[in-house]
């Protein structure tokens, strides 16, 4: 018993002086059974862009308000079906003001390292990233999943792309993402979500009616079981 609480208080005590996942909502469980556990999860939502970085933008919507607002759904979706999640981001600010660590001039590098870094310090099955696309051509709409080049990405890429298309009726692949940092450094397996396009009228609407991002939201938790029910 004596240990058990020394070690939450430990645990604690990590939680309150880690300043990378300071700001990781909610309060993350730590299980004081298993040796010093990392804190840990099911699915991590990072959650794209944020505060001085905007994403992508048109008609004075920015891509950071639809990330962070399908986020929140697919956060209370999950978790009303048994499924742990957290987020990377909980309001509009950038991860970088979070990162205390690593020493660059580049808020860029120091965002994409902050969000890296919390794979590393809460456990978790596997990683989505939310996104909006954009295109010259207005007329381009739908969702598209970025996947890492293992096995297990292509195919909670699949399900999810799979479980949009029927959301959007639309029938497109899910691609390999190459040059994405985040797919590169990420362990677990992990995709990134471009949710629909901002710059096409349709989606645009889609993506900031609560109702309809209810929907996308609903979809990509759908996706998330369909996997897990194939690999577990
Ligand atoms: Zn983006």
């Amino acid at each position: 018993m004596l240990r058990k609480i020394i070690l939450a208080m430990i645990a604690l005590w990590l939680v309150n002086t880690s300043s990378s996942y300071a700001n990781v909502w909610p309060l993350l469980p730590v299980n004081t059974d298993q040796d010093w556990a990392l804190p840990s999860t099911v699915v991590i939502i990072d959650v794209g862009h944020g505060g001085i970085d905007g994403g992508a933008s048109a008609a004075d919507i920015l891509e950071k308000d639809i990330n962070l607002a399908v986020a929140r759904k697919l956060y209370l979706l999950l978790r009303s079906q048994g499924i742990p999640a957290v987020m990377n981001r909980t309001g509009d600010y950038a991860l970088s003001e979070d990162n205390r660590w690593h020493i660059t001039r580049s808020r860029h590098r120091k965002d994409l390292s902050q969000r890296r870094q919390l794979t590393e310090e809460i456990e978790s099955e596997l990683l989505v990233s939310l996104h909006v696309n954009w295109s010259k051509k207005g007329s381009r709409r739908g969702p598209l999943v970025l996947h890492q080049k293992r096995g297990e990405s292509a195919l909670l890429a699949f399900c999810i792309q799979d479980a949009l298309n029927r959301q959007q009726n639309t029938a497109f692949l899910p691609r390999e993402g190459k040059p994405y940092f985040l797919l590169k450094q990420v362990k677990q397996p992990a995709v990134i979500i471009e949710m629909g396009y901002i710059s096409s009228d349709n989606d645009r609407s889609m993506l900031t009616d609560p109702r309809r991002q209810q929907d996308v939201a609903a979809a990509i938790a759908s996706g998330i079981r369909q996997y897990r029910w194939v690999v577990h």
